[in-house]
């Protein structure tokens, strides 16, 4: 192989290397964000069921006041049974009682009612600031166990660095700036290996980045000249192995 793709073919051993370690940083920033995401929801969850809380408290005041309302009604009618004057009037009161009674039990079904609905949603609030708890367990370790592989990750991609700013050195600017575009677009991989098929002549060739055959042409310019190629199909840069078949 001539200089020049040789250089890229070093760049670019690095450049795969670097997007590998990007991709996992990435991951690692995910794997935080998704459990923070998780502990927001329960959060968000809480914040819905207090509320309920709060409704369902005032509901059961309402109906408690109106059973403490009908019961001083009761009360007052029967402070009116001792002071009835006649039959009639007194038969009233006591029509009037037991009317108020007979709803008495209705409501106070609504009151029980109304405090086990408090009872439920507060129960359920429980469940959820205990799945908070964990959930901010979890995010605590995802975080110390990320900060430690975030921190060897970023030496890693330093030394690359170091690696790649070397090998680039000997790559031309112009031909270093189109192998730079395609490596960014391509998350690294910015070349592909002509592949040799066949086990005599005449050969297919299959570009080893997106596995389309190739035009013989490439790979015969490729024998003999130290030039930028690109694959039809993909547009990677070709390159050959010398130490492989013909
Ligand atoms: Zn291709």
């Amino acid at each position: 192989m001539g200089r020049m793709l040789d250089a890229l073919v070093k760049l670019q051993n690095v450049e795969r290397q670097l997007a590998e370690v990007r991709s996992r940083l990435r991951r690692q920033n995910a794997a935080v964000a998704v459990q923070q995401h998780r502990v927001d929801e329960c959060k968000a969850t809480l914040v819905a069921l207090q509320e309920q809380v709060l409704i369902k408290q005032k509901n059961a005041g309402a109906v408690e006041l109106e059973l403490k309302s009908r019961d001083a009604e009761v009360a007052k009618f029967r402070t009116a049974l001792n002071t009835a004057k006649t039959n009639k009037e007194y038969a009233a009161f006591l029509t009037q009682i037991n009317t108020i009674k007979a709803d008495n039990a209705k409501v106070e079904d609504q009151v029980l009612k109304a405090m086990q609905d408090v009872d439920l949603v507060r129960t359920q609030a429980e469940q959820v600031k205990s799945s908070i708890a964990e959930a901010e367990k979890k995010l605590a370790d995802v975080q110390a166990n990320s900060a430690e592989e975030v921190k060897r990750l970023e030496s890693i991609m330093a030394e690359l660095t170091g690696r790649r700013n070397e090998a680039a050195k000997d790559v031309p600017a112009d031909i270093l700036s189109i192998f730079d575009r395609m490596a960014s677009a391509r998350e690294g991989d910015a070349m592909a290996l002509v592949e040799v098929q066949g086990k005599k002549p005449p050969f297919e060739y299959v570009c080893g980045g997106c596995y389309m055959s190739l035009n013989a042409e490439h790979a015969n310019a490729l024998r003999t000249r130290d030039e930028l190629r690109f694959c039809d199909c993909c547009g990677r840069i070709l390159y050959l192995d010398f130490n492989a078949k013909p």
